[in-house]
């Protein structure tokens, strides 16, 4: 099930949008202001987010664009109000997925909402089949890893993991999109275990893991794989 977070200040306009989207099949929950958004966002890998511009503690932009800092992907769809136009597009800069004005019909969102999660899926869903990585070749199709000419052991998860970091590799990838996208929102592993999981891949593909060289460490953030 897909979960939403609304960050909505008022009220009637919050629990308004919470049954509709409880009522359409999401889960809802939701914050309200931008400093209990922000902290929301930036400890659970929700698939989306309904962020309000006008809120108190944080505005709806500083919320987007701080969190855009601290390498959250999560979907973002800002509520502005009439009369915001202009900063409807400092929005989008800031790192902001859509944006919907005040006040909408409901059938409008929900189809704004299904736009940005299927463009979401869409990037994660990239075939890649066969590649050499450091010291490893791999193919994702078969799930075989070989190094010096003999098979490796790895588990599924390492195989997901090592297949994502190579999908996006030169990118910076966060722990939780790696959180979200592999472990999916129902089980609950912490970030340790995203750098235990590193740790592993790293023993098999990197010449010397104790100085890698093709799965970097993004301090804060997460990680990064580099074009071997
Ligand atoms: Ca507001």
């Amino acid at each position: 099930m897909k979960q939403i977070l609304i960050v909505e200040d008022e009220p009637n306009m919050r629990l308004g949008l919470k049954d509709n989207l409880e009522f359409e099949g999401y889960q809802v929950k939701v914050a309200t202001d931008g400093k209990k958004g922000l902290d929301e966002i930036t400890s659970k890998p929700y698939d989306l987010v309904l962020l309000d511009v006008m809120l108190p503690e944080l505005s709806g932009f500083d919320v987007c664009k701080l969190a855009r800092e601290r390498g959250i992907p999560t979907p973002i769809i800002l509520l502005t109000a009439k009369g915001e136009e202009i900063d409807k597009v400092l929005g989008l800069e800031l790192g902001a997925d859509d944006y919907i004005t005040k006040p909408f019909g409901l059938r409008e969102l929900l189809a704004r909402i299904k736009a940005v999660l299927r463009r979401g899926n869409s990037t994660a869903s990239q075939q890649v089949k066969e590649a050499t990585i450091g010291k490893m070749q791999v193919n994702f199709s078969s799930y075989v890893a070989i190094v010096d000419q003999q098979p490796v052991k790895m588990s599924h998860k390492e195989f997901e993991i090592l297949k994502y970091l190579w999908e996006h590799k030169n990118d910076t990838v966060s722990r939780y999109q790696l959180l979200e996208d592999i472990w999916g929102y129902d089980e609950q592993p912490t970030t340790r275990t995203v750098d235990n999981f590193i740790l592993k891949l790293r023993q098999k593909i990197e010449q010397n893991p104790e100085e890698p060289q093709i799965i970097l460490t993004v301090h804060g953030i997460g990680y990064k794989m580099l074009e071997t």
